[in-house]
């Protein structure tokens, strides 16, 4: 739980970035984030309010209307971003630290992010001088025709503790490439690494007031920033309850967004799969991170004539991962992200147990050794479970697998579907022509075939139905932090009918 306190001096503290200066809250506060491998708080941020957010987005826009960014090249943009990635790299092992100090995943998989984290700011920069604008063969009479792509202005990055700085730099790649200029608020409960990543951007020569960064709650920081009359995009990534509230308040001043989702993504057994390989997909589906990924492959649809024997198979794997310290390369599976996490997945259990599901493995928390301080929770599986219970229908973050059982394709194409959301589906199966034709037949915003939980900043990201609304990544994204101009220009003086449409 987040208490707001007095700075002590055994905590660190940690500043925001605001017009390239460190600064405290305007009120003096500070929220404590905890490490969930120990319980305890380790750090402090500043708790912004509405006055933060206001320097901020007047900050950023000034930097995009009269400052040096403005004026400034793609190319050189470009540049920058290159410069900026290699910072990243650099830095790579310290800002894996403070991510696993504030979210409790595994080191192992926040360092690999960070040492691909680079990629994003070298792919949008090489694109930031590619973005072509083109000449049209207009249909009139001395008028040359022309269109044009420009940034929008301040966009409002909003993101989520599972992987701060991953997706941040989904948003702020594209944004930067663009032109925009970006006001980050990171997730209250993870904001370090991204106060630590603000300071690189002007050490790689991004102009001050081009990247800041404001921390606090999503009501007090986060709400004042999408309502902010000079924030022109919001990009947002977390739960739906927070997806909804933005979207009802960015609608009131029609103002663009991204949303980016829960899910509650299937993951699809065949029988005529490669069994081994579809144990390790499963795993990697909803045990690695703890299942607390948007991604998560969280309804295992199994088909009958293997149902029993893959359980069995997977019981078995899982009853062998190690859960512990997240620093230690020995272990599989670390602790949940808060308190409030551990609470809410311990409630999902019961559901299940009195909805009539069976659980196989786990479904408590974790009393293992060195596991009883943290936020653990044994790895759980409930087979027999049926697509109107709650665990099949609503996206739990935890390491909770729900178990169905289906015979045909159909079925199981009309199960996996059958879901409010639409962020991913994985399929096993080695029919060549099953993997062909099945991607088409799913409402997912990606589908993996013989794989899950991969992702490029090649490939578009984003969900169906209420698993959000627009792509990150891929070339597509950049079009996201644009605008299309079109521009008439009239190259012989004419007079016409002024009274009617030319
Ligand atoms: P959350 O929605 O609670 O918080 C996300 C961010 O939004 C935080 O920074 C929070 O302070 C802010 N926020 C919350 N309410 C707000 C409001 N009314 N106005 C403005 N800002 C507000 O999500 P979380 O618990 O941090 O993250 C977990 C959720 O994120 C899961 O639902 C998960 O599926 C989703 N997620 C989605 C993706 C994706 O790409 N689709 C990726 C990762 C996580």
């Amino acid at each position: 739980m987040h208490s707001t306190v007095q700075p002590e001096p055994t905590l660190e503290r940690f500043l925001m970035h605001i017009g390239g200066e460190s600064r405290e809250a305007a009120g003096g506060r500070w929220l404590e984030t905890n490490n969930p491998y120990t319980g305890r708080p380790w750090a402090l941020i500043p708790r912004a309010g509405a006055e933060d957010v206001d320097l901020a987005v007047r900050t950023a826009h000034e930097a995009f209307s009269t400052g040096p960014w403005s004026r400034m090249t793609p190319s050189d943009r470009g540049l920058l971003m290159y410069r900026l990635a290699d910072l990243i790299a650099a830095n790579a092992e310290r800002l894996a630290d403070l991510e696993v100090r504030d979210n409790g995943k595994l080191r192992v998989e926040m360092l690999g992010q960070m040492k691909y984290l680079p990629r994003w700011f070298q792919y949008y920069g090489g694109l930031a001088d590619k973005i072509e604008g083109s000449v049209t063969p207009v249909d009139k009479a001395d008028m040359f025709h022309y269109v044009a792509y420009e940034p929008l202005g301040v966009v409002g990055a909003i993101t989520p503790w599972n992987s701060p700085l991953l997706l941040t730099a989904w948003k702020l790649a594209p944004a930067l490439a663009a032109g925009n200029t970006v006001v980050v608020k990171p997730s209250e409960f993870a904001s370090v690494s991204m106060l630590a990543l603000a300071r690189l951007f002007e050490e790689a020569g991004f102009p001050p007031g081009v990247v800041n960064v404001v921390t606090g709650l999503g009501h007090e920081a986060g709400e004042p920033l999408v309502e902010h009359p000079l924030v022109a995009r919001v990009a947002f990534t977390g739960g739906n309850i927070g997806g909804r509230k933005i979207y009802e308040a960015a609608a009131k001043r029609f103002k663009r967004v991204s949303l980016e989702l829960g899910g509650k993504s299937p993951n699809i057994v065949f029988a005529d799969a490669d069994l081994d390989a579809a144990v390790d997909g499963v795993i990697s589906g909803i045990f690695a991170a703890g299942g607390q990924t948007c991604m998560a492959g969280s309804r295992l649809l199994l088909q009958s004539s293997i149902h029993d024997r893959f359980l069995d198979m997977l019981v078995k794997r899982m009853v062998e991962a190690r859960l512990g310290d997240p620093n230690s390369p020995d272990t599989d599976i670390g602790p949940v992200a808060t308190e409030q996490q551990l609470a809410k997945v311990l409630d999902y259990i019961d559901i299940a147990r009195r909805d009539g599901a069976r659980c196989v493995l786990g479904g408590t928390r974790s009393t293992r050794q060195g596991c009883t301080e943290g936020w653990f929770i044994e790895p759980t599986i409930f087979a027999d479970v049926t697509n109107d219970m709650r665990i099949a229908r609503e996206e739990v973050f935890g390491p909770l697998l729900s178990v169905l059982r289906f015979e045909t394709e159909e079925e199981a194409v009309a199960l996996a579907n059958d879901t409010p959301f639409g962020l991913a589906a994985g399929v096993w199966t080695s029919d060549l022509g099953r993997a062909m034709t099945i991607p088409k037949r799913l409402t997912a915003g990606t589908v993996w075939i013989n794989a899950y939980r991969v992702v490029s900043y090649l490939a578009p990201f984003g969900g169906f139905k209420e698993s959000g609304i627009g792509r990150e990544n891929g070339q597509a994204a950049i079009m996201e932090y644009l605008e299309t101009k079109s521009v008439y220009i009239r190259t012989k003086p004419a007079r016409s009918n002024p009274f009617t449409l030319q």
